[in-house]
């Protein structure tokens, strides 16, 4: 990617882009600025081009331009710290992977220059990265980025970034964007990050959630925003509206300024308006996570996504190492909850050093979550001892649970091997629709129950959520999935047992009013998302939250469940929902 500067940021007529743009929202709040758009490509180097003949020379060369790559990015993390330095870290890791300079050596052997072989060496990794999609296929942009930079150096070609000082904050505009572009930039310098790319986990939906910055991804068109053009960005609603009029803007700066102060005067533990105590937890992928987490005023961990930990991973982590992940986490929260979730291999989430289970028509319904884990009983017996040694030291308590369960024999088999390990509190994920509809009879077996949204939505609508083509279908709102979450919160209820909800829908924060409605007892979600789910449980009943749940399971259709669920949440407005 060439990342000169296209033209000035003098505002332009943009005929060309139509007023309002949507994508998604993920990261809250309004910014407003003109557009600094990154675009162009780095040419690809022309295929069968040759080096003179002096393979080694070439191949020093190449080596030389990754390495110094690699320098670059762990020179701009050393610059920017906290999260950026280990995403920039991990980056420059990429970059001199043993692997990728084996193959671009081999290529210059035959023959190839070296700016072809870097690009057709990448190539193959990019394709591995893009085919696993979901987290993995995000990090497709950062193999991008590092391989435009070698190609650039080798070529000669000029690298210019995203300037790091503006005298009015910008609308930073790309198809999408490489940790290294962001990493040194601040809040006085962006005002909103909108990309045409990337999803709620891409690095720019990543680190502008981690700067408190708006950001819409996913955003179609974006790239046809005109440079300097006015740009006013909604990181909550996913809308992108160029030269709004100044009405919209002074209207999005004084929402975003009163939301601001309702959310900061909402603080404390989560509660209805009447007192009725609603933990609020946060979804976490590691120890990285945490300081976000309490900053935010979780009381606990609703999620620990444990194989968050070991994606990049080549071989099996230590027992050891396993330890000190989850000790960090538990001695984070002394006297809460901290519900860790065993490893969830397959479909979206590959993990390197598990053998995959070979070609499958259809990887969500393959072989992951708890069948991947029965399979590999040694990969089990380590984590979970790792967990019973981490949790048996520490003040906090230690729930554990496994995702994809789908029979009361799955939910029996993992009490018993939670229980021989030693650990006490077993519950398990409901993301599947047998188990909600058998709810019942599962929760005889386990402690709790946590529901997860995303997968229990994927397989209520059959709508794969890797396939962007479906992904209208894949909304929580839908009365078909409200009925499964209703069906298993009421046999927790009726068991005396707690029933959490970590997928994506506890962060929305009507949706968060409904679920505590239908019976649900903690929520937990990324920690950005708190502070607004705190405020508008805040603001309402519990008697008005199943009102709403009422209303929400009596529609016909998300829209309807959304509206009708609306009607009876009067202190929306007041939060500018
Ligand atoms: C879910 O499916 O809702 C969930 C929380 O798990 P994940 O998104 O990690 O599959
Ligand atoms: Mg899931």
């Amino acid at each position: 990617m060439d990342r000169r500067e296209t033209g000035s940021t003098t505002p332009e007529s943009q005929e060309q882009a139509p007023r309002l743009l949507t994508g998604t929202g993920v990261s809250p709040g309004s910014g407003y600025g003109p557009a600094f758009l990154v675009v162009g490509d780095i040419p690809e180097p022309a295929a069968g081009s040759r080096h003179d003949g002096d393979a080694p020379a070439e191949r020093g060369r190449a080596e030389q331009a990754l390495d110094d790559v690699a320098a670059d990015l762990e020179s701009r993390g050393a610059r920017a710290g906290g999260e950026a330095e280990e995403v920039l870290g991990a980056q420059a890791m990429m970059a001199r992977d043993p692997g990728l300079a084996v193959e671009v050596g081999q290529l210059i052997d035959q023959g190839v220059a070296a700016p072809r072989a870097v690009f057709e060496a990448f190539g193959k990794y990019r394709d591995l990265l893009s085919a696993a999609g979901g987290y993995l296929g995000e990090r497709v942009a950062d193999l991008d980025d590092i391989r435009d930079r070698a190609i650039a150096l080798l070529a000669g070609l000029p690298m210019s970034g995203v300037p790091t000082s503006a005298a009015v904050p910008f609308v930073l505009v790309a198809k999408d964007l490489a940790p290294a572009d962001t990493a040194l930039l601040s809040k006085d310098v962006v005002a909103a990050f909108v990309t045409e790319q990337g999803g709620p986990t891409s690095h720019t939906a990543i680190l502008a959630r981690s700067m408190g910055v708006p950001a819409v991804v996913g955003c179609a068109g974006a790239t046809t925003i005109a440079q300097g053009a006015a740009v006013l960005v909604d990181g909550s609603s996913g809308r992108v509206r160029l030269s709004p009029d100044e009405d919209e803007v002074t209207a999005a700066r004084n929402a975003d300024e009163a939301r601001r102060a309702v959310l900061s005067a909402v603080t404390g533990p989560g509660t209805t308006a009447d007192g009725h105590a609603v933990p609020l937890l946060a979804n976490i992928g590691g120890p990285r996570d945490l300081d976000a987490a309490l900053a935010a005023g979780a009381e606990g961990v609703g999620l620990y996504r444990t194989e968050f930990l070991f994606l990049d991973r080549e071989t099996a982590p230590t027992p050891e190492e396993q330890e000190a992940a989850y000790r960090a986490v538990f001695d984070a929260f002394p006297g809460g909850r901290v519900v860790v979730r065993t490893l969830d291999a397959g479909a979206d989430k590959p993990l390197a050093f598990l053998p995959s289970p070979g070609e499958e028509p259809n990887p969500a319904l393959g072989e992951r979550g708890i069948r991947m884990f029965r399979r590999y009983p040694d990969i089990m017996a380590v984590q979970l001892g790792a967990l019973a040694r981490a949790a048996a030291g520490t003040a906090a308590k230690a729930e554990i649970m496994a995702p994809m369960v789908a029979t009361v024999e799955e939910a029996a088999w993992f009490a018993e091997a939670c229980r021989t390990a030693g650990l006490e509190n077993a519950g398990i994920m409901i993301e599947v629709p047998s188990a909600a509809i058998r709810a019942t009879d599962l929760i005889e077996e386990v402690d709790f129950f946590s529901i997860g949204t995303n997968d229990l939505t994927q397989y209520a609508l059959a709508a794969d959520r890797q396939v962007s083509e479906v992904a209208a279908l894949q909304d929580p709102w839908h009365p078909a999935v409200l009925d499964l979450i209703g069906m298993a919160a009421f046999a927790a209820t009726a068991a005396g047992k707690g029933c959490g909800v970590c997928g994506e829908a506890a962060a929305d924060p009507i949706l968060a009013c409904v679920l505590v409605g239908m019976g649900v007892t903690s929520l937990s979600m990324s920690a950005p998302a708190l502070p607004l789910v705190r405020a508008a449980l805040a603001r309402h009943t519990r008697e008005q939250c199943r009102s709403a749940a009422v209303g929400a399971r009596s529609a016909t259709s998300p829209a309807g469940a959304r509206a009708a669920a609306r009607a009876e949440l009067p202190e929306l407005g007041s939060l500018a929902l």
